[in-house]
């Protein structure tokens, strides 16, 4: 992809508007354009990097047994008066009426809908466990839209849903998304800690939050910094083994404000573990058993002739709001480097011609180049401009393509200007680069 011709509309300088790094970087470098108050266009470069986390999430709801599904956005009010919920979610919803005058929603979140297209297709125990994911946009008229696409009202989620005979088997499937999350924020190259939470609107008794550590999270959390060094490497999908995982974080306080209570955090926390700070909330889960299957008469036969309600719970990831937040982790603000994991960079590599006026070779060896990484799978962009130097590498760096090669002086013969953004130059052939890139790739 030529530079020249990408729609990637980048500003000299931080736009005033923006508070927090993450959206100040998202509207520097063109990845996403306000439309209205809380909802945005994704731009090429935006939609790129949020449709490679989407990638990966989906990846890891697949390997629990996840299938997926696509619910509309747009649901009707029924539904929702069934589940009692049409009344209490308030004025979050933004609520819409067709012109036959019927009342009709745009879905803040789908616990209703999966539930009526659950029980219209299964009845018996024999058809469970079921596990139902989506990836589709939401809507919720929040008080305060702020922080660009991290508190916007139109957002990007992933929701599932669980659906089990008992409450031993939703635990289960409960802990099955644990896992996956704790899969996917590390495919990311996030730290996310799940977090004791409450339930709100949604219901139910058993809840985790997985919150990464930022100063600008709005998140209040109380934890045991031991929790850090937990991993869930080696966790089978097996029902003792995901027991015995979740165990393992659950043995650490570690809660958002909500649960806090200052008297059990100093008993169960030495001072030297104790960790008051601030986190992003990308995803949260929650066990709330026949809050809906009852209400919405949703139950299965069970052996032996009797019937039950089934148990569910839900899971989000918050997809848009990840791309934000892992700016937010990432970013150098400093040396203005955005340093994206290679497996959701925009681009993988950047050729940077150094262009004469009277003199396209260089150019002419980027296409080159470029031509051996596409059979490579490589996704390169070019800067044809005529920038300088420094500013041509200072907008690669920017825009967070991780490598680049510098096509000039030094790369003579074979050996090629080769660097990691931020980094010294090294002198390496292409089949050499495209080794480390592959490698790098695979290692995700
Ligand atoms: P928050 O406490 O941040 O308002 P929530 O608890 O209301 O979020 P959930 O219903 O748990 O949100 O939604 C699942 C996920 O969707 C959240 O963990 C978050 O990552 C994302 N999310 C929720 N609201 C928004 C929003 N307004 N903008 C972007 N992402 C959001
Ligand atoms: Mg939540």
């Amino acid at each position: 992809m030529l530079l020249s011709k990408s729609f990637i509309p980048i500003l000299k300088n931080n736009p005033s508007e923006a508070k927090i790094k993450s959206h100040q970087l998202m509207l520097r470098v063109g990845m996403i354009k306000q439309s209205s108050a809380g909802i945005y266009s994704w731009l090429p470069l935006g939609f790129k990097v949020m449709k490679k986390i989407e990638s990966i999430v989906r990846q890891e709801q697949d390997k629990i047994g996840a299938q997926e599904i696509l619910m509309p956005t747009i649901q009707s009010s029924e539904i929702w008066k069934e589940s009692g919920r049409y009344d209490d979610y308030g004025e979050e919803m933004l609520r819409i009426k067709d012109r036959q005058n019927r009342e009709m929603l745009y879905g803040p979140t789908n616990e209703e809908q999966v539930t009526e297209i659950f029980r219209s297709s299964y009845k018996s125990y024999k058809s469970l466990p079921q596990l139902l994911y989506h990836i589709q946009w939401k809507f919720r008229d929040e008080i305060r839209p702020r922080f660009g696409i991290m508190r916007g009202r139109e957002f990007y989620m992933k929701d599932a849903y669980s659906f089990d005979v008992t409450d031993e088997d939703a635990f289960f499937s409960y802990n099955k998304f644990f896992l996956s999350y704790l899969r996917t924020f590390k495919r990311l190259s996030l730290t996310a800690i799940p977090m004791a939470a409450d339930t709100g609107p949604i219901g139910g008794n058993l809840s985790h939050e997985f919150i990464i550590l930022a100063d600008t999270g709005e998140s209040k959390i109380f934890t045991d910094k031991r929790i850090f060094d937990l991993t869930s490497d080696g966790t089978d999908l097996e029902k003792s083994s995901l027991e015995q995982m979740r165990k393992k974080y659950e043995q650490f306080y570690s809660v958002t404000d909500e649960k806090f209570n200052k008297e059990e955090f100093e008993k169960m926390v030495t001072e030297e573990n104790r960790l008051i700070t601030k986190g992003i909330e990308v995803g949260h889960i929650f066990y709330f058993g026949d809050k809906y299957s009852k209400a919405m008469d949703t139950a299965v036969d069970l052996p032996g002739g009797k019937k039950d309600f089934v148990k569910m719970g839900s899971y989000g990831i918050g997809v848009s709001r990840l791309v934000g937040a892992i700016i937010e982790a990432k970013y150098d603000e400093k040396n203005e480097i955005m340093k994206w994991p290679l497996s959701i960079a925009p681009y993988d590599i950047a050729l940077i011609p150094m262009i004469n006026k009277n003199d396209t070779s260089a150019l002419e060896k980027a296409n080159n180049i470029n031509s051996v990484l596409i059979k490579h799978n490589i996704d390169a962009i070019i800067d044809d401009t005529d920038e300088n130097y420094s500013s041509k590498i200072k907008k690669m760096n920017l825009i967070g393509v991780p490598y680049q090669i510098i096509i000039g002086k030094k790369s003579e013969g074979d050996l090629l200007e080769f660097k990691e953004a931020g980094l010294e130059t090294q002198n390496l052939t292409l089949d050499k680069i495209i080794e480390i890139i592959t490698k790098q790739k695979a290692s995700n």
